[in-house]
């Protein structure tokens, strides 16, 4: 891979701040860029000024803002515009977005205009021997972890999964902030916003320390976990047959589809244990799992197992704590 335009991260902004998965792939892409030998650009579109500032704090050689009062809401078409134009001219080598919903959007539209390779979802990058980007995706329903290169065309675009890396700290070196401001109209939006209701909680089990994790064990009751979530202090998290079945919203799902999570504590109930899911606790610190199948999978991602029906356990737990 020759580096012209080095690793380039497309940093989202939502509502004034940074996407956390934004900085966490900064700091894992400050070492793919130094095993590639080229330079880190942290790329970001939006109407801020601070944004720019904080991401030139987190390793890159250089922050491109490009800045229009438009931008200040995700457009696909203005965005995927934008962007391409942006790496038609930049010509990175690769060029990594979070694996959230509008990263999702434009790394494939991307992807389809300038024929080139994406990853999508990976969980872990590295840079092999020839000096390639790998990117790691689950593969064949969990079963295999296959490790995906894009060697003939450029950039590699690659999606990550938030929460597979940890935050980096702040940094202090010289980075170059450029500001790009183009002439833009309203006419080059794709959609007209009528008027906005946020979907989902808005929570972020990323961030949580301690998780009560719901499966389709607990028939749906999740007042019960949110007890005893609420008396360790953490969030409620959930299974995708718990999801799926509308007992808990969307973006508490944790797995391959959900989020990746790496709390303290994550006490698991009534889940079987499916790689699926797993796959979104195998960073917990201590796992706690409570199934009535002596049998279930979840047990070899626990670290402590207790066998029985999770009504009566959960009860106990949240009467025992109360009385602490
Ligand atoms: C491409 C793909 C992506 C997927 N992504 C995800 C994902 O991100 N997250 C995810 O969770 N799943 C995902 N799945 C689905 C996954 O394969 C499993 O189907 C799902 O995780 C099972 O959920 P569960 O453990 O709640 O249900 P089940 O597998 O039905 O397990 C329920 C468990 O509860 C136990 N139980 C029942 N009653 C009680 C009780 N009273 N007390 C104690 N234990 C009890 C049972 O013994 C059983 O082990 C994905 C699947 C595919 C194909």
């Amino acid at each position: 891979m020759s580096d012209v335009g080095g690793v380039w991260v497309y940093a989202e902004e939502r509502a004034g701040s940074l996407r956390p998965v934004s900085l966490e792939i900064l700091g894992r892409a400050r070492a793919v860029a130094d095993a590639l030998g080229t330079r880190l650009v942290a790329l970001t579109f939006g109407s801020e000024e601070a944004t720019a500032r904080d991401l030139a704090r987190y390793g890159s050689d250089e922050v491109v803002a490009v800045e229009h009062p438009l931008l200040g809401r995700y457009d696909t078409r203005l965005y995927t515009d934008l962007l391409e134009r942006e790496v038609r001219a930049g010509d990175p080598s690769v060029l990594l977005l979070g694996a959230t919903r509008d990263g999702q959007d434009l790394a494939g539209r991307l992807a389809v205009r300038l024929r080139t390779g994406l990853t999508a979802h990976v969980t872990s990058l590295e840079v092999d021997p020839e000096k390639r980007l790998v990117g790691w995706v689950p593969g064949f329903g969990g079963g295999i972890e296959a490790g995906i290169v894009c060697p003939t065309h450029r950039p590699a675009i690659v999606t990550v999964r938030p929460g597979v890396f940890p935050m980096p700290l702040p940094v202090s070196m010289p980075c170059e902030v450029r500001w790009v401001r183009p002439s833009l109209d309203p006419s080059q939006l794709g959609s007209q916003r009528v008027s906005f209701e946020p979907k989902g909680t808005g929570v972020d089990l990323t961030r949580s320390e301690v998780l009560v994790v719901g499966g389709r064990g607990t028939s749906g009751d999740f007042d019960r976990l949110q007890k005893l979530a609420h008396r360790l202090g953490g969030e409620v998290g959930a299974t995708r047959v718990a999801t799926d079945s509308g007992w808990v919203e969307r973006d508490r799902m944790i797995g391959q589809t959900g989020v990746v999570t790496h709390p303290k504590v994550a006490v698991i109930l009534g889940a079987s244990g499916a790689v699926q899911f797993t796959v979104g606790i195998e960073k917990a610190g201590f796992v706690i799992a409570v199934n009535r199948d002596p049998d279930a999978p979840i047990f070899d991602s626990a670290d402590l197992g207790l066998v029985g029906d999770l009504g009566p356990i959960v009860d106990r737990l949240v009467r025992q704590l109360g009385e602490a």
